[in-house]
């Protein structure tokens, strides 16, 4: 059986994944293969952190592998917090300053157009694969909602009426750029 590493120390998307691979393929993590390296995210785009995260792997472990890099990208903000979603007020994952930081930057702003992005870089024989996922939408003046992670209590997806943080984890895993990327990673992988 072909084994895949997906370059994470997060259970839940990997079990994501899992459940989506045919049998043919045997996802492993980063525990799995007993790499506890801290790697940093050192990219100016998700491209390049998602591929610093496969090639750390595939250069260390010769295993083919995928690593995923995902933000928000607010246009009023040029694009920003970007690949510093998690840690644009400073201390890595304060979810609660990182949204206080967005707000006070789009004060008195009428464009709050913003998307979610995820970039997956796959090596698979020694080739790298990208595969992209957005879902696009607009940032509330104020939070709603308690689910979700991150930034999906200010984050509501077009053509919808609630946040992100008001959607039930399946509804929102039917619509995000998480997802989407990973379909296009699953569809790929099954047609080898
Ligand atoms: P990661 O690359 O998936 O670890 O995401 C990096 C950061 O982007 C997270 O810490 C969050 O701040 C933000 N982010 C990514 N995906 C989401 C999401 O689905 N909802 C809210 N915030 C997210």
């Amino acid at each position: 059986m072909h084994q895949l590493v997906f370059v994470t120390n997060n259970a839940h998307k990997l079990q994501e994944v899992s459940a989506k691979i045919d049998g043919q393929i045997k996802l492993l993590s980063l525990d799995d293969i007993g790499c506890f390296d801290d790697i940093a995210e050192t990219g100016l785009t998700f491209h390049e952190n998602a591929s610093i995260k496969s090639h750390y792997i595939f250069d260390k472990y010769k295993l083919d592998c995928f690593g995923d890099d995902s933000g928000l990208e607010i246009d009023a903000l040029n694009g920003d917090p970007g690949v510093y979603s998690a840690r644009y007020a400073g201390e890595h994952g304060n979810h609660d300053a990182n949204i206080n930081k967005v707000l006070t930057g789009l004060q008195n702003q009428a464009n709050r157009k913003a998307r979610f992005r995820t970039v997956i870089s796959l090596i698979w024989n020694s080739a790298e694969y990208f595969f992209e996922g957005t879902v696009e939408g607009t940032i509330r003046h104020e939070r709603s909602g308690i689910e979700g992670f991150g930034y999906d209590p200010i984050f509501q997806p077009d053509g919808y009426d609630v946040t992100f943080a008001q959607m039930s984890l399946d509804e929102k895993n039917s619509i995000s750029h998480r997802a989407k990327a990973m379909e296009q990673l699953v569809a790929f992988l099954n047609k080898i």
